[in-house]
């Protein structure tokens, strides 16, 4: 029996995203361990000590045992917290690696069987690779940088006022969202090798299934189809300035930190119900441009920009999408979002 592009598209963007995510999230508590909240003890502790010594954050601090005895508080306190993730999230990550390959082949499998509607032997789980290891280990060398600049900024010579404190302290705190990103990078890019293995088991083709409120750059790949082992062509982005010309060819997702797009096994003579898979996450694509649903790093020019070469581009757009594409252009903006 075929199934609707959006059943389709719903497993996917959620039900095996959601998976994902909680997997990022499993490991990245394991990596961090309540750093987070511990940096912000951290701060409303420090800030207290200065306030005693000198009388306010706005205060400058005076030189001194005062400023030596709260700085060598801060600078023990990144030691340990950032210590110990450096400790613990190689190995959060490098245990989370083959639960990902393993995750990649299942929602693979899941992904044919839905849009083929036959079951299939799930091809083997892929090994843990040297690549992927790597990458695990590479964390610790990312906190130990974060510590070593976090370090340098909270000495006695550099610290004067309280924003200069919290400068260190910050850059002690950023390697918190650091080691996240890095994590979902690496879980993403395992996730996909699985996934990778089912195409190749399963399928003549892959296609780019964009995530919900992906980017202008994403969006350009969103409906694509290669055949399997050939890349997806490089510098693709609906915002012309964002093109790059004779890009190298990319593999796949992710296409940039953050990512959460997926490429899924296709063929062309797997039937949906209505409009083609392909064809529908194409629709989708335009109608999230036409409708600037825009990630908050994106900016408003970049989204209009990207309006206007949908318009240019694409002249069989369905009318409702046409129409807001239109409005959006003439307006110089979108729509709050109903
Ligand atoms: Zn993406």
């Amino acid at each position: 029996m075929p199934y609707s592009s959006d059943r389709l598209l719903s497993l996917v963007q959620d039900d095996h995203t959601d998976e994902v995510i909680d997997l990022e999230n499993r490991i990245a508590g394991r990596a961090l361990r309540g750093t987070d909240r511990a940096f912000e003890e951290l701060i409303r502790r420090i800030l207290g000590s200065w306030t005693r010594a000198f009388g306010g954050p706005d205060q400058a601090a005076l030189p001194g045992g005062m400023l030596r005895q709260i700085l060598a508080t801060a600078q023990a306190a990144v030691r340990r917290l950032l210590g110990d993730i450096a400790d613990h999230a190689p190995g959060a990550l490098t245990d989370g690696l083959g639960p990902a390959l393993a995750m990649g082949v299942r929602q693979g499998g899941e992904f044919v069987r839905v849009a083929s509607g036959r079951r299939r032997r799930a091809p083997e789980v892929p090994v843990v690779g040297r690549v992927l290891r790597a990458e695990a280990r590479r964390l610790r060398d990312m906190v130990t940088e974060r510590r070593d600049r976090a370090l340098f900024l909270l000495h006695p010579d550099r610290v004067h006022r309280w924003s200069q404190m919290l400068a260190g302290l910050g850059a002690a705190r950023a390697a918190v969202p650091a080691v996240r990103a890095h994590i979902a990078w690496v879980i993403n890019t395992a996730v996909h090798e699985g996934l990778d293995a089912v195409v190749r088991a399963t399928a003549p083709l892959r296609v780019w299934v964009s995530e919900a409120d992906a980017c202008v750059r994403c969006l350009a790949y969103t409906g694509r189809m290669v055949a399997v082992d050939e890349p997806f062509p490089g510098g693709l982005s609906w915002d012309p300035r964002q093109r790059a010309g004779r890009a190298a060819g990319v593999d796949g997702p992710p296409l940039h930190s953050h990512c959460r797009c997926r490429a899924v096994p296709w063929d062309d003579a797997w039937t949906t119900e209505g409009v083609p898979f392909p064809l529908a996450l194409r629709r989708e694509a335009h109608r999230s441009i036409a409708y600037g649903r825009a990630r908050p790093s994106e900016s408003r020019a970049a989204r209009l920009r990207a309006v206007r070469e949908l318009l240019r581009t694409e002249p069989d757009l369905l009318p409702a999408v046409d129409a807001r594409a239109r409005s959006a252009l003439q307006a110089g903006r979108f729509p709050a979002a109903a």
